[in-house]
């Protein structure tokens, strides 16, 4: 169930759908994402597929957490990277092993102290988390190279761009019902320009915070 072979069924997979980048796919081999599924599913877990994860939201298909990575790093490694929406703590784990220093907000406190465990027992240690409505970004902390938003907002928090370095990129699904993954590129102070590249389903980004 969590064995190497397993893992490789998996990477052949996001190979097929398209995924290139040999760093990306060499972190989705080796990050064990059975750690952040409960037990009764957790023999699911190397499944391509969104499972689960209690409070109404899931674990994102390991595609989509390849994908958007690839996305974020295709013009080269980060410093700075804020990530929306925690939940279970694999999309940050998968991060953290590619960028210097991974910031990451949540608004449910029980899934944010889960993944904080989580990321503990992988003695991650260049991860920030903070319990917060990340629709207003982690404004302190900023501006981040790279913002990677895991819950869809109707449309862009205009704090998200503000957030952006210049040349920074962000990437976010956005909708309701129908959803497109964008990716915005700050090109300068003023300049920001989006790609759309396909269409996705994610939990939508709510506004405040549950304790
Ligand atoms: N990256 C996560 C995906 C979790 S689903 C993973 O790999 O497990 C999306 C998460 O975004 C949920 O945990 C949800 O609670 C959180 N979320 C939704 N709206 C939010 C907001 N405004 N601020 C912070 N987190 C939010």
């Amino acid at each position: 169930m969590t064995s190497q072979r397993t893992r490789s069924r998996l990477v052949q997979r996001l190979q097929d759908q398209g995924i290139t980048d040999p760093q990306v796919l060499d972190v989705m081999a080796s990050t064990p994402r059975h750690i952040f599924i409960d037990e009764a599913l957790s023999h699911r877990a190397y499944e391509d597929t969104a499972l689960p994860i209690g409070f109404n939201q899931t674990i994102s298909q390991p595609y989509i957490v390849a994908k958007m990575t690839e996305l974020l790093l295709a013009e080269g490694p980060m410093k700075k990277v804020l990530e929306v929406g925690t939940g279970s703590g694999y999309q940050t784990t998968v991060l953290a092993q590619l960028v210097d220093q991974v910031y990451s907000v949540e608004r449910i406190r029980p899934l944010q102290e889960k993944a904080r465990k989580r990321l503990q027992l992988l003695s991650l240690r260049n991860v920030h988390l903070r319990h917060t409505d990340g629709g207003m970004g982690w404004a302190e902390r900023g501006p981040f190279d790279g913002i990677l938003v895991t819950a869809a907002p109707e449309q862009v928090p205009p704090e998200l761009l503000q957030q952006l370095a210049i040349g920074g990129r962000l990437v976010i699904p956005v909708g309701g019902r129908q959803q497109e993954l964008k990716l915005v590129i700050r090109q300068s102070e003023m300049e920001f320009t989006t790609e759309v590249l396909e269409a996705v389903k994610f939990v939508p980004l709510l506004s405040g915070t549950v304790r």
